[in-house]
Order: C-alpha cells, then structure tokens, then sequence
C-alpha cells in the first residue's frame, strides 16, 4: 500500500469516527458542500451497516479514536435523555445478544450523578433483574460505593457496554460493541459526570479507544470527551482475586479526592 492510499484510508476512517459520534449524539443528518443539501446519518456509507462496507473502508481500525469534544447539548434537535435514550433503544434487536436475553439492562442512579460506573455486561441475575450489578460482583461494587466511599449507591450511575447478557457470560463481541456502544455514549453526555470508572477492559479498552490492557490503565486518569475516567479493576475479577481489591480503594480514592470527598485517613 502506498503511502497516499495510507493517508486516504486514515482519512476515511476520520471521517467514519466524526460520522458516529455525530450519530452518538443523536444527529441524524448532516449538510454537505456549501449548498445545504442534507444527508441522513443513518444512510451515509460512512456509518451504514459495517457488513454493506467496500474492500477500502473496512481497512479502517475497528477502535476509532473520537473527536476531542463531545457537548452536553446535541446541535441538530433536542439534547437526549435518558429516557428518550431508553426509548430509542425500544425492544432492541441490533445485536444477537437480543436472542437469549431476559431483560434490557439499561442503567441506573442518579440522572445527575457525579459519577458514573460503566461495566462490560449483565450476568445473570442482571438479566432477570433488568438492574445492572445486581448479582454477586454487583455486592462488591455497592459495597465500594457505600462502604468505602460512603456514599449511596443511587447518587451515582451505573451502567454497562451492552444491555443485553452475554451468553455464559463471556466478553462481548465486537459487533455486539459496535451495535450497543452509541447507547452508553449517549447516557454519558445525558449526564455529564465529573468522572467515569471503568470496570475492567471491556469498558476501559473500548470507551477509551485502547488496546492497552486493565492492569497497565488502572490507576492512570484518562480522558473521555473532556470527562476524566479512572480505569479500575472489574468487581468479578476482585471476587476470584481478593488480594487485588487493594489496587481498587486506591484508585477510587484518587476519584474520592478528585472531586472532593474526604477519604478516611485509616482503612
Ligand atoms: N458485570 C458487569 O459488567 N455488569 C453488570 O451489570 C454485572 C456484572
């Protein structure tokens, strides 16, 4: 490949990323040229179906990095809710996870929440619940919000990469990402946290547009469309490791003192 076809194909892949965080943001067209003619989001090649893309724009990487700014506020139209975000969503069957789910598990706290926690996606009591982090590993990360935070866990907001269980559990397919991802994107901006904790490297590796793995990103400040993000281990992850949960309190202290809340002196 020449260098040329290089740039080129970065370009596309630009201008992909600029399309569906556009999309994210609930856009649904856009002005091209300097004659006003509009062109819907959802039937730009750019963003259409990934299946429908040519030779050339699937060369482009399956991570795009977003824009630099997201604003609260969404240009064309009303800003999104979170209850128009959940409407939007409907009975969702974008992804195959559709097929074996119980319940969409959207999210849940305070719509104003300073904090946001993202995980990767429902288990199984999620599932039947329809609440995210409700099961064993859900225990744990309430327990970190109230008990070692001390605060209560319905001030915050807590959601997850998909809203559809994963089968047995396992990680989410990155067609199931792709399909689901828009959703979580837009709830951040619905809420506007001051910090978002990321719960393993589902989130983490995919809010974040890094291949870079959990115990490498844990503990850094990262930045989400302006929004700092403290990457931390997965609660699930704490209940096979205990030893680890060390590394968590001191991360979530760092959020803590970030925005203000007094941290014990003493554990
Ligand atoms: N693990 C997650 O990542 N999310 C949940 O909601 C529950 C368990």
């Amino acid at each position: 490949m020449t260098d040329l076809q290089k740039e080129f194909l970065e370009i596309i892949a630009d201008v992909r990323a600029h399309l569906e965080y556009q999309r994210a943001l609930g856009v649904k067209s856009i002005e091209i040229g300097s004659q006003d003619v509009q062109v819907p989001i959802a039937q730009s090649a750019a963003v259409s179906s990934p299946k429908k893309q040519t030779a050339t724009t699937l060369a482009a990487p399956p991570i795009v990095k977003e824009p630099a700014k997201i604003t609260a506020t969404v240009q064309a139209g009303q800003p999104a809710t979170l209850e128009s975000i959940r409407n939007e969503i409907g009975d969702c069957t974008r992804c195959k996870l559709h097929k074996g789910r119980n319940s969409i598990v959207y999210g849940e706290g305070d719509p104003k929440a300073k904090i946001v926690f993202v995980g990767e996606g429902p288990g199984f009591e999620e599932d039947q619940q329809g609440r995210p982090f409700v099961g064993a590993a859900g225990q744990l990360l309430t327990d970190i919000i109230e008990k070692g935070m001390k605060i209560k866990r319905a001030e915050v907001y807590i959601c997850n990469i998909v809203k559809c269980r994963p089968p047995n559990n396992r990680n989410p397919e990155p067609d199931e990402v792709e399909a689901c991802i828009g959703f979580v994107k837009k709830q951040i901006v619905a809420i506007n946290p001051r910090v978002i904790v990321t719960l393993g490297n589902v989130p983490t590796q995919n809010l974040l547009g890094t291949k870079q793995g959990i115990t490498r990103m844990r503990g850094t400040w990262q930045e989400y469309n302006g929004i700092p993000v403290m990457p931390t281990f997965h609660p699930s992850y704490l209940l096979r490791s205990p030893g680890e949960k060390k590394w968590v309190w001191i991360d979530i202290k760092k959020v803590m003192e970030r925005l203000g809340i007094a941290v014990p002196a003493k554990e």
